[in-house]
């Protein structure tokens, strides 16, 4: 604030760059006056030596004077014709004499340049990019819009008062710390726009791919990101309609995996001509676990005792529920090591993805235990036993956030004529690589192709946390053949999908518009927990949907020869097989 009453206190005065800029406008109208002056000498040198050649001419017919002997100022009317008409030429537009005779003016040559470079470069990017049209019936980017998202990324960052100039100095001498910005200035744009321009300085690096304008930096001050100075773009695909428990989904995935979004969208193609998918929600309950220290090993016996005591439940779930009205205690599952005790509380959290709820309620709870139990020494609110954000068998085994299971029986026919293979070759593929392949690898949870692969992508499009794709992505999938061989029954069965559709990135614009499409943004009034619920279910279906088609893939021998054909012919199509 001291800084922006100094500053206010300044008369404000034409920014760096914007003088710049004027200062090129300016040269630009000063030339073209300049250049009016030429135009004038040169049509009444054309009109002028023209009347002279004619009446010589004429004199010549008259004195009967041979016409081809010239005099020497016929000679130099005749050049000055000739001179000004070619001048005349160019003036009227006509370009290859212009390139022929006059050198362009230093900006024009430049600017000609750049453009050269610029369709180079376009001609570069665009063969590089893949026949990826006729792979996924998508059409070929235009041209129009690379150029203008050139243009666009390459804009200089917009510094745009000498305010700015004297805070970005500030900022790069360290004067100003660059995480005060926006309390400072209290304009988000302005202070990543700032920051962006010091950060430039600081490191003499570009930062011209990375776009600033186009985001609303005021909705992730003090929930998203801290210290912003541009965003990077993903690109959003849809796989669907996803047919699941009798209603249809288009799925929103932002990925720059190629064959991802197509892959998913033929598994969802599967699913829906052979009458669609359903999914059960078997638990719902996010997971905090602090771990506390006693004295001796028996004290920490007498916590884990009375914590799971029964007669203790209902005052230990008034405490916790003070929390939020949202948050509902389910229970406490308590380890011993040693004198340590980890106190894994689980609770219900309305359509929030649950964090912070569950973290509140623990301190309650803590608060409370300290009164008879003030020996206990608490060393951190999560000690790891939760388990958030790596993979850990807890959440294998006891689940985390939203535990579904989904399942589809494929009709034989579309096994054939969409999968391209069999319901035999898919059922021991699945059996010797997701099954006993992965047993071999000692996986936790990775019991299948690449859930994880559909999980981050919709996690990311939906403002998910990305970082929890850990456990969100432990995934069994079975495949076994039914109806006497006939058809094929899958499922994948999700133990800890950690979901919500209200708080953190959720309610950022392009988040919240991939969770209207699916039908699942906000708070749900009449049933709160139930949009959170059902993002879960839609997930388990589109990751159902994926491992159909990867599986498919690979049982059909394509995948390699897919990935190559449609958008890896120069990288290694292994990294996608998961
Ligand atoms: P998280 O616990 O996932 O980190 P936040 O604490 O950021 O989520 O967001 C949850 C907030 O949203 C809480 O303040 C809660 O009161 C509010 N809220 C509003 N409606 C709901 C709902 N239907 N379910 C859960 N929380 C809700």
């Amino acid at each position: 604030m001291e800084v922006c009453r100094q500053l206010s206190t300044k008369p404000v005065q034409a920014p760096k760059a914007t003088t710049k800029k004027i200062s090129f406008e300016e040269d630009s109208s000063t030339k073209a006056s300049y250049e009016a002056l030429p135009n004038a000498v040169f049509f009444a040198l054309f009109f002028s030596v023209v009347y002279f050649l004619l009446s010589r001419w004429r004199e010549k017919i008259r004195t009967s004077t041979p016409l081809h002997l010239f005099t020497s100022s016929e000679i130099v009317a005749i050049f000055a014709l000739i001179a000004s008409f070619i001048y005349l030429l160019r003036f009227f537009g006509i370009d290859f004499v212009k390139s022929l005779i006059l050198r362009p003016s230093a900006d024009v040559w430049n600017s000609e340049d750049d453009e050269e470079e610029n369709e180079a470069l376009l001609g570069k990017e665009d063969a590089r990019k893949v026949p990826c049209g006729q792979a996924l019936d998508c059409s070929v980017p235009a041209a129009p819009v690379i150029s203008f998202q050139k243009v666009f990324d390459e804009k200089p960052v917009r510094v745009t008062t000498e305010e700015d100039e004297e805070i970005v100095k500030a900022v790069v001498a360290g004067t100003i710390p660059s995480y005060s910005l926006e309390s400072k200035l209290g304009d988000c744009k302005r202070a990543a726009a700032i920051r962006r321009e010091s950060l430039g300085r600081l490191t003499g690096k570009s930062l011209s791919g990375l776009p600033l304008d186009g985001f609303d930096y005021d909705s992730i001050l003090g929930q998203c990101c801290e210290m912003p100075i541009g965003y990077v773009q993903i690109p959003v695909g849809i796989a669907g309609p996803l047919l699941l428990n009798g209603r249809e989904y288009s799925v929103p995935m932002a990925t720059t995996e190629g064959c991802l979004v197509a892959s998913t969208n033929r598994g969802c193609k599967a699913i829906s001509l052979s009458g669609g998918a359903s999914s059960v929600l078997l638990k719902d309950g996010m997971t905090r676990a602090p771990v506390v220290r006693f004295g001796t090993a028996k004290r920490a016996a007498d916590l884990k005792l009375y914590l799971e005591d029964s007669l203790n439940s209902e005052t230990l779930a008034v405490v916790f529920n003070r929390s939020s009205r949202f948050a509902r205690l389910q229970g406490i599952k308590c380890a011993i090591a040693g004198k340590n005790l980890y106190l894994r509380f689980t609770c219900s959290t309305g359509d929030a993805m649950g964090m912070n709820m569950v973290s509140k309620g623990v301190q309650n709870v803590l608060d409370f235990l300290q009164t008879d139990f003030p020996d206990m020494d608490v060393i951190g609110i999560s000690g790891n036993f939760c388990s958030d954000k790596k993979p850990a068998a807890v959440n294998w085994i006891e689940g985390r956030g939203k535990s579904v299971v989904c399942e589809a029986i494929i009709k034989g026919d579309v096994v054939r004529k969409v999968l391209k293979t069999s319901v035999e070759s898919l059922v021991e593929l699945n059996m010797l690589k997701n099954l006993t392949g992965s047993a071999m690898a000692g996986a936790l949870g990775g019991f299948n192709a690449h859930a994880s692969n559909i999980v981050t992508a919709i996690y990311i499009a939906t403002g998910q946390d990305p970082a929890q794709n850990v456990e969100s992505s432990h995934c069994i999938t079975m495949m076994e053949a039914v109806n006497d061989g006939n058809d094929l029954h899958v499922s994948v069965t999700m133990p800890s999908i950690e979901v919500g559709t209200v708080g953190g990135g959720t309610q950022l614009a392009s988040q919240s518009a991939c969770l209207n499409l699916l039908g699942v943004k906000g708070a749900n009034r009449e049933s709160p927990g139930a949009n959170s619920r059902l993002l879960a279910t839609i997930i388990a279906g589109a990751v159902l949907a994926g491992e159909l088609s990867l599986m498919s893939a690979l049982a059909a021998g394509q995948l390699v020869k897919s990935h190559m054909k449609y958008n890896r012919s120069s990288k290694d199509a292994s990294s996608t097989v998961s």
